[in-house]
């Protein structure tokens, strides 16, 4: 890894206990980035520390704890972040939970729970993320989206309509931010091997991997090679951006 594409460069990665989040604060913290880890959980997100660690000693690492879900929690931890360092350059929205089930049995609090994580946690983590960027000449803001948000996929229509409204967001927000020097991209992965994935059927799960023109399911750490590179200089003139990564699941 290049030590110095996040040198000393200050980011924010929302659910970074295990999955992409936990690589993406990995292939941060190998970039020489000092990295915020989000989670609800601080003993969660010390046990992620320790794999971070492992893998790049001296990793400089801060717990925050933050549910998404909850604005209180995501003003605080922007707040934490601020009083440690004064600065954030970048901001990795990537919490994110599933909410699978078929329209005639879709409750109201299942969408609002999907939602408050996928979305609303998204829209205010970019509020705060956006006041702090702009102090300091500007930063990069990386969300991640699905798929299933431009593509849909019967049984998640929920799911896929809050990975869509990310790509709204995205837009918006890259040319809002654009004049304060803040570059706002999304990625859009296929099927990676996380607990998400595995918490599915096993029939759909082997369906969906069986789809894949690259004949095999992604890694976390190839989505977080992607958010470094968005993180970084050396997607200087990319903004507003949809970044598929899915192993040719949508040529
Ligand atoms: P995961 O379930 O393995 O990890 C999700 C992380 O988010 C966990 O650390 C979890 O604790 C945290 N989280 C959930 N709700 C939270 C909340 N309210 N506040 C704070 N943290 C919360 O999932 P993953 O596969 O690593 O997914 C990461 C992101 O990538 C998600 O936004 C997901 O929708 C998206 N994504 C994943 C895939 C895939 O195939 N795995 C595909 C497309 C998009």
């Amino acid at each position: 890894m290049n030590a110095a594409l996040l040198a000393d460069k200050v980011a924010f990665v929302t659910g970074a206990t295990r999955g992409i989040g936990l690589a993406t604060a990995q292939a941060f913290a190998a970039a020489g980035a000092i990295v915020a880890m989000g989670g609800r959980n601080l003993a969660n997100i010390k046990a992620a520390m320790e794999q971070v660690l492992q893998f790049c000693p001296g990793a400089r690492l801060l717990p925050v704890v933050c549910d998404v879900g909850q604005e209180q929690d995501t003003k605080l931890a922007f707040q934490i972040i601020f009083r440690e360092f004064k600065r954030l350059d970048v901001f990795v929205a990537n919490a994110g939970i599933l909410g699978d089930g078929l329209l005639g049995m879709v409750t109201r609090q299942q969408i609002v729970t999907v939602f408050s994580t996928n979305v609303f946690g998204a829209f205010h983590g970019a509020q705060y993320a956006s006041r702090l960027m702009a102090r300091h000449g500007g930063g990069s803001m990386i969300f991640l989206s699905s798929i299933m948000g431009t593509q849909g996929s019967a049984g998640q229509s929920v799911y896929s309509g809050s990975k869509a409204a990310i790509i709204g967001l995205v837009k918006s927000l890259a040319k809002e931010l654009a004049p304060k020097n803040i570059r706002v991209n999304c990625i859009a992965p296929g099927f990676i091997d996380t607990d998400m994935t595995r918490s599915i059927p096993a029939d759909k799960f082997a369906e969906r991997a069986a789809s894949i023109p690259m004949g095999r399911i992604g890694r976390p750490d190839e989505v977080a090679n992607v958010s470094l590179f968005l993180a970084s200089d050396l997607s200087g003139y990319v903004t507003g951006q949809v970044l598929g990564v899915d192993g040719g699941m949508l040529i």
